[in-house]
């Protein structure tokens, strides 16, 4: 074990005093969480020294990502969050709405390069059909059986649950039944509910995301667990909000990662149109990098697994991060909608050889797993051979959500218009 001792000595002594609980693998409290976050100097750097320390204790040299795609379907949505560039009314031109040939057809696309799961998300359209979701994915496993369905958020979740006028539990079982594998811990934001009702009025609430993720861990469904800061929340905001995930998990065991979600400011319309006083433009850098610390630090026994978003912070922010307590690069996306829509400029595909010498240029291993953390291939050496989505040359041909919501083929036929 690496001695912290000499390093503590002129430390502030209630910042080395958390740490030391911390690297004692002892609980460190959400009003300790939010001390870290006052941490300047010497004591800044120590928080992410710690993490990292317990990065290594936890999953070693390895950093881990996984070959999938995102089908965001459509983009027309009945909410209207504070913070998502991303959804349309279903009155607006750029609506669109992808049909199920098409959304088999990209995940096919991706199988054969090499993907083992599909990331399926999107906006809540009006009158969808309560059985939507199920022929989604009975048509994908039908084409592609071996792929791993990680889809539908708990806010997708309730209103699949409420157009079927059934419990959380029931709709969770026939979405097991249809094929999801997963779902994505997503809606989360911040868990309380006093921001929620500001920063996304009518989004789903606390109590409802907590009961349907206790519902899908419970019944068999693991979740990843997320967290969107930089916008108008405290530390202490923050760091409750990992404690509830803490809380869940010593609960249910059923989170198999944590995210924390850089808020991308320019395009959302709260930022935009200044909806709130005081609203951010994201997180500072020394914000980011204390975030993705503390999250290990309060999350250590508990969830190994800290992913950062490259989509977000880019590639080398991206590389700082591994180094202040993440692990996990998440995956290679082929098409983000969500942070680009938002303004993020970090692109919307990450080939496989990239993500290895991004990882290897900070001395550390690459691996790919598969979306329950068991490592597929590891690459120890340099002398990889190009993988299937590695040839792909000319990535214009999966298209991308500038161009989607101008596609006249996939325009959302309003149902409510005579
Ligand atoms: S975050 Fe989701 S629910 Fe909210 S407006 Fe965007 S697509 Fe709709």
């Amino acid at each position: 074990m690496k001695n912290f001792e000499p390093l503590f000595r002129n430390a502030d002594p209630i910042i080395s005093d958390i740490l030391n609980k911390a690297l004692s693998e002892k609980e460190v409290s959400p009003e300790e969480g939010s001390e870290l976050y006052q941490s300047s100097g010497m004591d800044f750097h120590l928080v992410g020294l710690v993490a990292d320390e317990l990065r290594r204790r936890r999953v070693g040299n390895i950093v881990t990502y996984v070959v999938n795609r995102n089908i965001n379907f459509t983009n027309v949505c009945i909410k209207q969050c504070g913070f998502c560039a991303f959804s349309r009314d279903f009155r607006e031109e750029e609506g669109y709405f992808l049909p199920t040939e098409e959304i088999v057809r990209r995940a096919k696309e991706a199988h054969n390069l090499g993907a083992t799961e599909v990331c399926i998300q999107a906006g809540l359209p009006p009158d969808m059909e309560a059985d939507l979701y199920e022929k989604i994915c009975r048509a994908i496993k039908t084409e592609i059986p071996n792929i791993h369905i990680h889809g539908f958020s708990p806010e997708e979740v309730l209103y699949g649950a409420r157009r079927s006028e059934t419990s959380f539990e029931d709709y969770l079982k026939r979405l097991k039944e249809a094929g999801v594998n997963t779902l994505p811990g997503t809606a989360a934001e911040i868990l309380d509910q006093n921001l929620r009702d500001k920063i996304s009025p009518g989004r789903i609430s606390v109590a409802d995301w907590i009961d349907i993720i206790k519902t899908a861990h419970k019944i068999g469904i693991n979740t990843t667990s997320t967290m969107m800061f930089g916008h108008m929340e405290t530390p202490m905001e923050r760091t409750q909000h990992i404690a509830k995930i803490r809380e869940i998990q010593k609960e249910t065991g059923g989170f198999t990662e944590f995210v924390p979600l850089d808020f991308v400011h320019s395009e959302a319309p709260m930022y935009k149109h200044q909806l709130h006083e005081g609203i951010k433009q994201g997180a500072s850098g020394k914000d980011v990098l204390l975030t993705h610390a503390i999250a290990r630090i309060m999350l250590n026994k508990y969830i190994d697994n800290i992913q950062m978003s490259w989509v977000k912070e880019g590639q080398k922010m991206s590389q700082l991060l591994l180094m202040w307590g993440a692990n996990d690069f998440g995956g290679t996306l082929i098409n983000e909608s969500i942070s680009t829509s938002a303004g993020s400029e970090h692109g919307q595909l990450l080939k496989p050889k990239e993500i290895k010498r991004i990882v290897r240029e900070i001395g550390r291993i690459p691996a790919e797993r598969n979306t329950n953390y068991k490592i597929l291939k590891r690459f120890d050496n340099s002398k990889d051979v190009d993988e299937k989505l590695d040839e792909i040359e000319d990535v214009s041909k999966f298209g991308s959500y500038v161009e989607l919501i101008k596609i006249d083929k996939y325009k959302y036929q309003n149902p409510r218009k005579e």
